[in-house]
């Protein structure tokens, strides 16, 4: 029998690992709770790791303060895509923060935060109560659209969409979801050439 340095409890010698640098040849902690303490010293480290990127990147992100400002500033005005992309994060934002109350108008838009808050209200109950991260995702993707469409068009309620965060990455553009047929007719002349056949399909599937 040997004592557990950890629980304190008196165990089998099978109950500890051998350990060749200790005099009786056996750990100190019994199997247990050396399989805790690793867990938890891998979780500890695993923070650790997590923080050091998180300063890191707020490092940078100060030392690249003007630059980014300018950046910003110019592809939101130029790039059409990255406008649009901001705007839905604006809205989810504010959103999440229970900002919709304001009901302010989003000229840009054409539509209120609160007719947004209405539309998605039940599935970002649902995404909040399993505590899944989630996105605002277009459902006919940003970058199918000509340059220069309109973004009022492009971020309408109908092509919007609440999905979680990995479903999101996992997309990364390379098939529509299905949007209701007025909205398609609207769009289509704005949609690059070659993805118009993908459009229709996705209006098939809607049914
Ligand atoms: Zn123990």
């Amino acid at each position: 029998m040997k004592i557990c340095t950890k629980c304190k409890t008196a165990k089998g010698l099978d109950e500890f690992n051998k350990h060749n640098i200790t005099q009786d040849g056996f750990s100190a902690w019994c199997k247990p709770c050396a399989k805790e303490g690793k867990k938890r010293w891998y979780a500890k480290n695993k923070a650790a790791q997590k923080q050091r990127v998180i300063n890191w990147r707020a490092r940078k992100v100060e030392e690249n303060r003007d630059y980014l400002a300018k950046y910003t500033r110019e592809r939101y005005l130029n790039d059409n895509v990255f406008r649009a992309r901001r705007l839905s994060y604006n809205l989810l934002r504010r959103c999440l923060n229970g900002k919709a109350k304001e009901s302010s108008t989003f000229e840009l838009l054409g539509y209120t935060l609160q007719q947004f808050v209405e539309k998605f209200e039940d599935e970002i109950f649902v995404f909040k109560m399993y505590g899944v991260s989630f996105h605002v995702d277009h459902c006919i993707p940003l970058t199918w659209f000509i340059d220069g469409t309109p973004f009022n068009l492009v971020n309408d309620l109908d092509n919007l969409q609440v999905i979680c965060a990995d479903e999101n990455r996992e997309k990364k553009n390379v098939y529509a979801h299905p949007v209701p047929k007025a909205y398609i007719e609207k769009v289509l002349p704005h949609i690059k050439p070659e993805r118009i056949s993908k459009i229709l399909a996705a209006l098939c599937s809607a049914g």
